[in-house]
Order: structure tokens, then C-alpha cells, then sequence
């Protein structure tokens, strides 16, 4: 008989053979001929464990297993299996996966749900194609819908609902696939962490009670050009070194915010960018994340009074706009509390913890109780080639969550 393990191993390896760019990393764009592929060996192994399979307007893959009583709400469990170019192997798939291995074990125990069981598989988490991350969840829970799926575009100017018809989906039919939530008694995922405090603590699992409120800020100086040789230093208007002063204080606001909250300028742009030229202007971006959203709300107001203040003090103008802003998510308290006893049953070494990035437990958690598990990450890499966790390891996850669904549909 298959172990659990091998099957984890069999599915992953299977699946990181769908990508554009092989020898160098996971690159699996949704709607891309590698999706199709995915999409097909998805289809197949629910279809092989006796799952009905159905595709959703915009592609997400069902598979359903029937409860004893076929109208009570279904309990969902899956993830994405799109990825960022040159990802990993496991970032969504575990996920999916996992899904796949919970109804194996059902299979082999002979156990009959009462609930519906449904394994998802979700296409566009990643936000690599149209800008939009967490986009497929989102029309699952209503969030978007039609009128987005046109607007969002891909670098090429081609839209979200376009890509979608080529590969046989149809945006306008959008609404179809939201998901009433009378009909859904929970979410679960797993997900590798991405970080490296599992296995610094050499720890099996982490369960998630909170994922962080996430803010991104942009931030634009505009000063004055001059010719770097010339220009005295009493009169110049550098947007540079504006932008410098104020991007050296950020860390510690953040710091003295408490409860783990973190700031990021990730990028930067300088214009003319000249050797010789004193920097007109600078625009940056400023990514804030806090499991506090009294913290997190404080942070971002602190760096706009800053950049009010230096830009002033400097004779620099300033336009602060805030294109992204999601509150922390309380996962379910019950269901974390399950998740804990599982796995103190099982005798595994875990902790309770935060996300520190989105995933799309967040956006179920809208309609319904979510539960979500970390498991380790190798070196704490994800979005990279080198991505990597034990197919042991993810089979312990499994365990905790084999269990957590079996309390769930009961069975
Ligand atoms: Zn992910």
C-alpha cells in the first residue's frame, strides 16, 4: 500500500513538472498551457479517488466527496496552484495536495462523511499575472467579479476575462461562481510557511490564529534638478536625500509600533537617475504588516505625518497614496483550538502563530470558519527554485489536518 508520504511526494513531483521554465524553478501562470496541464493531472487524481469534479466559471477545480447528508454544508479544503515565475515546488500545491491525501485516507479507512468533503484547487493566488493577488478567492467570496475580471490585465494589455475564455472559462459568468456560504461549513488550507521560525524551532506545525492586516504606501517626492557640480548645497531641492531621511526612520516606528509589526521599503525609483544630475524626484513603496490593526493603522499614519514633515522642512513636495489596505484576519478560534488538540494527540512539536503573508484562508474567512497550517520551510525560502519542505514533514501536517476534517464532516 502507498504510504501517505509517497503520495505527497508522487503528486509534488508530478506537478512541478508543469512549468515554463524547467531546470529553473516553478513558473505556472494561470490559464497558461502549464495550467492546463496541472488542471488535467488534478482532474484525473480526484477523479481516480471517486470524487465528482466539476470546473467553476473561472477555473477553479472541485472535487466532491458526498456526505451521508448531501444538503448539509460542505467543508472545503485545498489551495492555489498557480505560482510567481522561477517559484517553488510547494507555495499552493501542498495545499492541494493535502486535500488529495485526506480523501486517500478517507478512501482506505472506508470512513463515511456525513458532511460533503470538497478538495479546491484555485487558480490565480499569486497576483503574478493581473496585479490582482488572491484574485480567484476573491470571486469565490463575491469580493470581484465581472466588471474586475475585464479591467485587471497581464503585461501583454490582455485581460483576466480574456485569458480565461482561450483556456475555455467565462468571466461573465463570474457571478456562478460564488459560492453561497449556507453551503459551505468550512475552509481549510495548508500552506508552507515561508518564513524560517518552524524550523529554527525545529517544529512540525505551525497553527495559524491570525493572518497580519497588510498596508502598501507610495510614496512620491518631488524636488528640484540641478546639474551636481554646480548647484550649492544650500540650494538644491534633492528629492534623494528626502526620500533617505525619511525611509531611515521607518524601521523603528515600526518597531516601537509592538506585536511584531514590520515596514518595508521594497523599491524605489529615481528620476532622471543621472550620476551627475541631483534627483528631481523619487517615488518608493512602503509595505506595512501588523497582526494589531490598531498598530498597523498608527504606522502608516506616523509615516505619512513624516514625510509631511521632511518634505516640508526640505522644500520638497509630497503625495502619499494607499493602494492596498486588508485588516488582520481572526481565524476560527474553534477550529484552531482542534487543530491543536490533533496535534498534541498525535505528539507533535507545534506552535500557534501569525501569517506574516496573505494567503487565501483570508479571503474564505469572509463567508466562513477557516483554519489554516504552516509546515516547515527549508531555510525559511519560498518564491524560489530552492523552495523545499520533507514530503514527511508536509504528511505530518496532514495528520493534524486528516484529523481536523474527520471532527469536521464527521466520520
Ligand atoms: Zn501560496
Amino acid at each position: 500500500m502507498e504510504t501517505s508520504t509517497s503520495r505527497i511526494q508522487r503528486h509534488l513531483e508530478q506537478l512541478a513538472e508543469y512549468t515554463a521554465t524547467p531546470g529553473q524553478g516553478t513558473t505556472r501562470m494561470s490559464y497558461s498551457e502549464q495550467d492546463k496541464q496541472a488542471r488535467d493531472y488534478l482532474k484525473q487524481e480526484m477523479t481516480a479517488l471517486g470524487l465528482h469534479v466539476r470546473e467553476d466559471a473561472i477555473g477553479n477545480i472541485y472535487g466532491r466527496l458526498e456526505g451521508q447528508q448531501p444538503d448539509l454544508p460542505a467543508v472545503i479544503i485545498g489551495s492555489h496552484f498557480d505560482s510567481v515565475p522561477h517559484g517553488g515546488a510547494f507555495d499552493g500545491p501542498a495545499g492541494i495536495v493535502t486535500g488529495l491525501d485526506v480523501v486517500a485516507r478517507i478512501r482506505e479507512q472506508n470512513l463515511t462523511p456525513k458532511y460533503p468533503l470538497e478538495v479546491i484547487a484555485l487558480v490565480e493566488e499569486e497576483g503574478t499575472s493581473f496585479g490582482r493577488g488572491l484574485m480567484a478567492s476573491s470571486v469565490i467570496t463575491g469580493l470581484i467579479g465581472t466588471k474586475e475580471l475585464h479591467q485587471l490585465k497581464d503585461r501583454q494589455g490582455v485581460s483576466a476575462a480574456e485569458r480565461m475564455a482561450a483556456a475555455g472559462f467565462n468571466a461573465d459568468k463570474a457571478s456562478e461562481a460564488v459560492l453561497d456560504p449556507k453551503k459551505v461549513k468550512a475552509f481549510l488550507e495548508l500552506h508552507i510557511e515561508q518564513g524560517p521560525v518552524l524550523e529554527q524551532a525545529n517544529e512540525d506545525v505551525g497553527i495559524v490564529e491570525t493572518i497580519v492586516g497588510i498596508s502598501q504606501l507610495e510614496i512620491k517626492l518631488t524636488g528640484k534638478a540641478g546639474h551636481a557640480g554646480t548647484t550649492p548645497m544650500n540650494m538644491r531641492a534633492d528629492a534623494l536625500v528626502c526620500a533617505s531621511r525619511i525611509i531611515s526612520q521607518i524601521p523603528k516606528l515600526a518597531e516601537a509600533a509592538g506585536d511584531n509589526t514590520v515596514a518595508t521599503v521594497g523599491r524605489l525609483a529615481v528620476l532622471p537617475n543621472g550620476a551627475n544630475v541631483i534627483p528631481s524626484e523619487v517615488t518608493f513603496s512602503v509595505d506595512i504588516r501588523s497582526k494589531n490593526d490598531e498598530a498597523l493603522r498608527k504606522v502608516i499614519a506616523q509615516i505619512m505625518a513624516l514625510t509631511e514633515q521632511e518634505s516640508t522642512e526640505a522644500g520638497i513636495g509630497s503625495d502619499i497614496i494607499q493602494p492596498l489596505y486588508v485588516q488582520p484576519t481572526e481565524l476560527n478560534s474553534e477550529i484552531h483550538t482542534l487543530m491543536q488538540e490533533h496535534a498534541s494527540a498525535q505528539k507533535l512539536r507545534f506552535r500557534s502563530m501569525v501569517s506574516g503573508a496573505g494567503h487565501d484562508t483570508m479571503i474564505f474567512a469572509q463567508i466562513t470558519q477557516t483554519g489554516l497550517i504552516f509546515v516547515p520551510s527549508r531555510n525559511g525560502l519560498s518564491h524560489h527554485p530552492d523552495e523545499w519542505t520533507d514530503y514527511a514533514q508536509i504528511a505530518r501536517g496532514v495528520d493534524v489536518m486528516f484529523e481536523t476534517v474527520k471532527s469536521l464532516i464527521e466520520c
